[in-house]
């Protein structure tokens, strides 16, 4: 890869400003000035510093959001702020994308990427990943919905869902519930719910697949993947 495209990808500036820094011999490659911007480096191999810094490329970046109300999960939108504009520029311009799609009021776990084929692995329906989300309820959820949901349920435009395993946390005028599917249609849960003649008023993401909310991102804010979760979802 080219030295100017590794730098400005990784975010060090626009190709013009890598020019410059190159020219001013700030970066080295196996202690060696380099100052051409056509050259070739090695990313795995190869030793690139910029003045005192040892430069990490990686390809590929996972993000896991708290994805806060009022926000769309697309890259862009002509009206609204998407999850893509919470990002500092050293994530944006790996140029990550949400990993499926949550309504704009629901709030919760959000995988974002540019590794395409993982984000297509995870949202492809063979694999059945399954999804929990905790919800709240306006009416008494109960155990026939719960079997309900167990048989699957069949959603305003005819379609029978796979079967969701419903958790009744707290069931009163307003309930709490936690939901696994292992699908995602366009409002599925709300759906799912409208299905059974009741509306939820609050919706939260809480597992995709082996990964969980971290409960120390407040709404709005994301980490990096470890290592590990990132296997795991391999
Ligand atoms: N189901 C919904 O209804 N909305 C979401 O955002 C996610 C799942």
């Amino acid at each position: 890869m080219r030295i100017d495209k590794l730098l400005a990808n990784i975010g060090y500036g626009s190709r013009k400003e890598v020019k410059q820094l190159l020219k001013a011999g700030a970066v080295t490659v196996n202690g060696e000035a380099v100052k051409d911007a056509k050259t070739h480096v090695d990313p795995e191999k190869d030793r690139i510093m910029l003045y005192d810094e040892e430069v990490y490329y990686r390809e590929f970046i996972y993000l896991m959001m708290n994805k806060p109300p009022g926000v769309i999960s697309a890259t862009e939108d002509v009206k609204d702020e998407t999850v893509v504009d919470l990002l500092e520029a050293d994530h944006a311009v790996f140029q990550p994308f949400p990993v499926g799609r949550l309504d704009k009021d629901t709030e919760g776990l959000l995988l974002l990427t540019n590794d395409g084929v993982l984000a297509h692995q995870l949202l492809s329906p063979k694999k059945h990943v399954p999804k929990t989300y905790f919800a709240v309820i306006e009416g008494e959820v109960t155990e026939e919905d719960t079997a309900a949901f167990q048989q699957g349920v069949t959603l305003d435009d005819g379609y029978l869902t796979k079967p969701g395993e419903l958790n009744i946390l707290k069931s009163g005028p307003r309930s709490d519930i936690e939901l696994t599917i292992t699908e995602g249609k366009f409002h599925q849960v709300k759906r799912m719910f409208e299905a059974v003649g009741k509306r939820v008023v609050y919706l939260q993401r809480i597992s995709m697949g082996p990964l969980q909310l971290d409960e120390e991102l407040n709404l709005g804010e994301y980490r990096e993947l470890t290592e590990e979760e990132v296997a795991l979802l391999k």
